[in-house]
């Protein structure tokens, strides 16, 4: 049906305004009664209006006022999907993708042939998508493509509130695209939604738009929430507190959804779990997670059994792979990625006033997770109707917040807490922190609870803690280095980043220390080292991409990391680089040993955990060669010993190794492998999770590669005529701290001390420690960072020499290591 009447509907389409036609939908009519209702339909007529008129349209709206779900119809039935391009819209969130793109197909009664979503591993686009859905990395990727975004007729750019560094990029480059898309007469409309009403960082932004575009507001209709706040605020247990909170909404107060915000997947099912055993309810007919449930108890028992009876595994020498202890644990692993290690229940059970919760089991309480990583179908329950007689309960992340809209939620319940992605200034690389949200991402949540009827919003933490949060959340962009960033815009060919029109610009120094890193690794071209000083500033930051910075763009890690996959494939030692890049980027693989203890029989007990980890922690480490990979070889032989047992948590927890890091590195493994793959179709690495230790040639190669890779982390250890005060006995001097750094008791070259190593980060705690350690032999240095030395004359003796077969003259030379002059090796040239 849906064809026929876009081939009957002629398409006038004029020079610089949109097709004026109706394409007519077929919906339900329960879709339609429903759909009348959202604020965002009585202002169609305004949008269509300012869209036609404008190039660019801002429309804010309050969470669950339909723009997601209807805009985009809004565009198709104005016939912006029949002339040629699709409609794309554009999602901070897979999740909320893959989940609006269901929705909008189901809306419409189209096929999701048609209303698709793509998303980085997966999505169900074919060749008769007219509205695609996908995150707004895969857009970015296609711009790399083409610039022009030629299969689209308007982009849709959702949440932009949220500011996620890839949505302040793609707003950037789409008020680029769409003027040039206008030029060439094939318009584009472009479409910023957000949840907020703070939007001038895109409209009073002059760079990026010189008239300003026109903001919409949608004024939804919001019932009153009564804001409850705790008297004081838990600091660590707070999923205890949401727990209880919940349990007393559940047994005190009328009908009516709770949802529950917490940070991250763990405390979710940790939640999700207690109220599930405070109130079990399983109707036959509800497709519980009961297996779920019970293997995720199963597997706690285990555990629990484990912890009493702990051995260390039998070792084999000449392998770093302890045996597999047990083989039949394999089969559980597919399903235990949501296991939870960081809150374990049964620290929380122990608590006296848990038990005084668990209330009166008749009562049904229908409780489900909601996050990110979540699986489709087990997302979409949320929206189905809760079980008659039952009280829904959805214990989310900050998916919640704004992405999706949960029917029916009367109650919310709020940590507080936002889980951050922060990094780490002096490596650039990324980690994730609990910290408090902000005033505005509180009141969202709050806002939750108002959408049906009037509700409540339970804060646990007081309202003294509320007014020290910051009133908005920054821009992601302003937050952390930018040295990935500047590499995928150089690979857009964008070769002035500073002239780039950023909603919020990250500082000049923060892009000219990326421009410079990448610079010398290699990545972007060199700038002319002689000419006017001007000139000189103004290309340093213009370089062009080299093509091995193009290989480098293409792979999902920090550039540094980057390079050293670009260089992998020497000697077979791809699968070794991908292991400890992996390692590095999951980081804090190993567990915590030197945290507070509170009992003597505690500290007795982790001490007898601690020899036994650096037992294993020696064992990795290896000698001769593979101990100079130091804390490297570590993790490589952590990972391939976790491997070789399956990846157990049994194996974890005995050999001192953070299970869930295991199964990220697991992952990531995959996707790096992958990645190579595509880069170099011929390198033919293999996804095998289990690898046989690297020879040591190999491991010769290993830490040239890491070399190549951390140059500018490179240390030199304080000789003993330079030691100038007894501060730096044992220690090392790096270019760029004027303080001595150590390399840290627990690290496998703790004794070795070699003359150069390099490092992964360095962390100040009681001192400067260095770690992810490996070290470096001197005469590698002007060979492999020439960028990093100043050459002197060739030697006189011996004297330069002619080599008969390349005809090039061959002298010995001797280098510097630039900033702080040390003196390497003279090598031949
Ligand atoms: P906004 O983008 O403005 O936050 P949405 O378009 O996401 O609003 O949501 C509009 C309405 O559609 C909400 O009331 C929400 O409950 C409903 N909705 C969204 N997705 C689904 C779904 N999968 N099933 C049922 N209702 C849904
Ligand atoms: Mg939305």
């Amino acid at each position: 049906v849906e064809k026929k009447e876009e081939e009957k509907t002629v398409v006038q389409k004029k020079k610089d305004s949109q097709p004026a036609v109706f394409i007519p939908v077929d919906r339900l009519p329960e879709i339609q009664e429903a759909r009348l209702k959202l604020p965002v339909l009585a202002e169609e007529q305004v949008i269509m209006e300012a869209v036609k008129e404008n190039d660019c349209v801002v429309l804010c709206g309050e969470t669950g006022s339909g723009k997601t779900t209807q805009v985009p119809q809004f565009l198709y039935e104005a016939g912006y999907a029949s002339a040629g391009g699709m409609i794309g819209v554009t999602e901070p969130r897979r999740v909320a993708a893959v989940s609006m793109s269901h929705r909008v197909a189901n809306e419409m009664n189209l096929s999701t042939g048609v209303v698709s979503y793509q998303i980085r591993y997966e999505g169900n686009v074919t060749k008769d998508t007219k509205i695609k859905f996908m995150t707004d990395g895969v857009l970015l990727k296609e711009i790399q493509k083409d610039f022009l975004l030629q299969k689209y007729s308007v982009i849709i750019i959702d949440e932009a509130h949220e500011r996620s560094v890839y949505t302040d990029i793609l707003i950037g480059l789409l008020s680029r695209i769409v003027a040039l898309r206008n030029k060439k007469s094939l318009p584009m409309k472009l479409l910023i939604m957000s949840a907020t009403l703070r939007v001038e960082d895109f409209t009073e932004n002059k760079r990026l738009f010189r008239t300003p575009p026109p903001v919409i507001k949608v004024e939804a209709r919001q019932f009153p929430v009564t804001v409850h706040f705790n008297k004081h605020t838990p600091m660590e247990d707070y999923t205890a507190e949401a727990f209880r909170k919940t349990c007393k909404i559940h047994r005190m107060l009328p009908p009516g959804g709770i949802l529950v915000f917490l940070t991250g997947q763990a405390e979710v099912h940790s939640v999700c779990r207690r109220l599930r055993k405070a109130f079990p309810y399983r109707p036959n007919n509800m497709e519980h997670t009961e297996t779920e449930d019970t293997s995720e108890e199963l597997r706690k028992f285990k555990k629990q059994k484990q912890k009493k009876s702990v051995s260390l595994p039998r070792i084999d020498l000449d392998n770093y792979s302890a045996l597999p202890v047990d083989e039949g644990d394999e089969d559980r692993q597919a399903g235990i990625d949501d296991s939870d290690d960081e809150c374990s229940d049964l620290d929380l059970g122990d608590q006296p006033q848990d038990t005084e919760e668990k209330a009166d089991p008749s009562i049904p309480l229908y409780v489900l997770p909601l996050y990110s990583l979540l699986a489709p179908e087990q997302q979409a329950k949320v929206f189905r109707p809760c079980p008659p007689g039952a009280r829904l309960c959805v214990v989310a992340t900050n998916v919640a917040e704004t992405s999706l809209t949960i029917p029916g939620i009367k109650y919310v319940v709020d940590c507080g807490r936002v889980k951050k992605r922060f990094y780490d200034r002096v490596t650039g690389v990324s980690s994730f922190k609990v910290t408090w949200t902000s005033q505005a991402s509180a009141n969202q949540r709050a806002g939750r609870a108002g959408r049906t009827e009037a509700g409540h919003c339970y804060r646990l933490y007081s309202s003294a803690v509320f007014s020290d949060f910051s009133q908005f959340s920054e821009a992601e962009i302003t937050r952390r280095p930018v040295d990935d960033l500047v590499l995928q815009m150089k690979d857009l060919n964008i070769e002035k980043v500073v002239n780039f029109p950023f909603p919020t610009p990250p500082s000049s120094e923060a892009l000219m220390s990326a421009e410079q890193l990448l610079i010398s690794l290699g990545a972007l071209e060199e700038p002319p080292r002689q000419g006017r000083m001007v000139d000189m500033e103004r290309a340093r930051l213009s370089c062009p991409i080299t093509p091995l910075g193009r290989a480098m763009a293409a792979f999902p890690v920090a550039p540094r990391y980057a390079k050293m996959l670009a260089l992998g494939r020497q000697e077979g030692c791809m699968p070794y680089i991908i292991t400890i890049v992996a390692a590095m980027t999951v980081r804090e693989i190993f567990e915590e040993l030197d945290r507070p203890v509170s009992s003597e029989e505690e500290s007795s007990k982790l001490a007898g955990r601690k020899a036994r980890f650096s037992q294993m922690r020696r064992l990795w480490a290896g000698q001769g060669q593979s101990l100079l990979l130091g804390d490297l070889m570590v993790m490589l032989g952590a990972v391939g010993a976790c491997e070789f047992a399956g990846c157990t948590p049994k194996f974890c927890e005995e050999n001192g190794l953070r299970y869930k890091a295991m199964l990220e590195i697991r992952r990531l493994r995959g996707q790096l492998t992958n990645a190579v793959n595509a880069v170099c179709s011929d390198a033919g690495v293999c996804v095998d999770n289990k690898m046989t230790p690297p020879t040591e040639s190999q491991v010769v190669c290993l830490r040239q590669i890491v070399l190549a890779g951390l140059g500018d982390h490179l240390a030199r250890r304080v000789q003993t005529e330079e030691l100038l005060d007894s501060k730096w006995k044992n220690g090392y001097k790096t270019p760029l701290l004027d303080e001595p750094v150590f390399i840290h008791p627990s690290s496998a070259l703790h004794k070795e001390l070699p003359e150069f190593v390099v490092y992964q980060e360095i962390m100040e705690t009681t001192k400067m420690y260095m770690r992810g350690v490996c070290a470096v032999q001197p005469d590698w240095i002007p060979k492999l960072l020439p960028q990093y030395c100043h050459f002197s004359g060739p030697e006189q003796s011996p004297a330069p020499w002619y080599c008969t077969l390349s005809g090039n003259v061959k002298c010995q030379q001797k280098s510097t290591f630039f900033r702080v002059g040390w003196k390497l090796p003279a090598i031949e040239m």
